[in-house]
This record gives structure tokens, C-alpha cells and sequence, in this order.
């Protein structure tokens, strides 16, 4: 645990958040601020700040974030989902613990005007 960090403390449990999805190695709950009807953030369960800090080592942690993913969207009959990773400030990363938006719900653009 990072003490300095935000998801971490969710994680532990001493900031509240609206949890969806638990288990050894992943932790899914609620964006605070949604951009779409469902919008989840699925974070793994060690501080990794980005996806550029994703090895060998840490790897299995992305293997079961995407495993979680599915199942979710299979219990919640969401048929079609997008899964964002901001990854560094460019990106729009806000928080730096490794973290994949799963927004769904509404039909969604794709191409250049979708980058902002
Ligand atoms: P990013 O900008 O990709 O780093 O995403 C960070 C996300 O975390 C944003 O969509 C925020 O709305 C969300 N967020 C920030 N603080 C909280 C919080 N306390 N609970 C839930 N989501 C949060
Ligand atoms: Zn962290």
C-alpha cells in the first residue's frame, strides 16, 4: 500500500467507495464522477502507478483485472462496454494507481473527435 495514494485507500477501505467487484486481486467500484450510465474503475489490489510500470512480475494482476471485467459484464448483461487506461498526464491520468474505465450504457463515438 502506497500511503500517499488515493485507490490505495479505497482498497483498504478507509475512504468510502461503492464497491462492484471484489476479490484476492482486484477491486471495482464506482467512478465518483460517470461519464456514462455505468462507469467503473477496476483497479488491482497493489500499488502499480501506470500502465507503463506493468512487468512480468505485476502482469498477472491485469490478467485478473480483464477476467473481472467479463465476469461483471456477464452478471450485469452488459452487452457492449468500452475499457479506457489513461496512462500518464497527456492521457488525462488524474491518479496514479493503475486503473481501467469500464463505461457502458449509452452508444458511443469512436475517431479522432472521441480524443478531445
Ligand atoms: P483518470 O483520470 O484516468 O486517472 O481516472 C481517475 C478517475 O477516478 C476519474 O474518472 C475520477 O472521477 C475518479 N475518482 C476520483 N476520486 C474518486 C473517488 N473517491 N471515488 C471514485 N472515483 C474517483
Ligand atoms: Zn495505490
Amino acid at each position: 500500500m502506497n500511503q500517499d495514494c488515493l485507490f490505495c485507500k479505497i482498497i483498504a477501505g478507509e475512504i468510502p467507495s461503492a464497491k462492484v467487484y471484489e476479490d484476492d486481486f482486484v477491486y471495482a467500484f464506482k467512478d465518483i464522477e460517470p461519464i456514462a450510465p455505468v462507469h467503473y474503475l477496476f483497479v488491482p489490489k497493489t500499488h502499480i502507478c501506470c500502465a507503463k510500470k506493468i512487468n512480468a512480475e505485476n502482469s498477472s494482476y491485469i490478467a485478473k483485472i480483464f477476467e473481472a471485467i467479463a465476469k461483471v459484464s456477464e452478471s450485469e448483461n452488459l452487452e457492449s462496454y468500452r475499457v479506457i487506461n489513461n496512462c500518464g498526464e497527456d492521457a488525462g491520468q488524474s491518479v496514479m494507481h493503475l486503473h481501467f474505465h469500464v463505461v457502458a450504457g449509452k452508444k458511443m463515438g469512436w475517431g479522432k473527435q472521441s480524443l478531445g
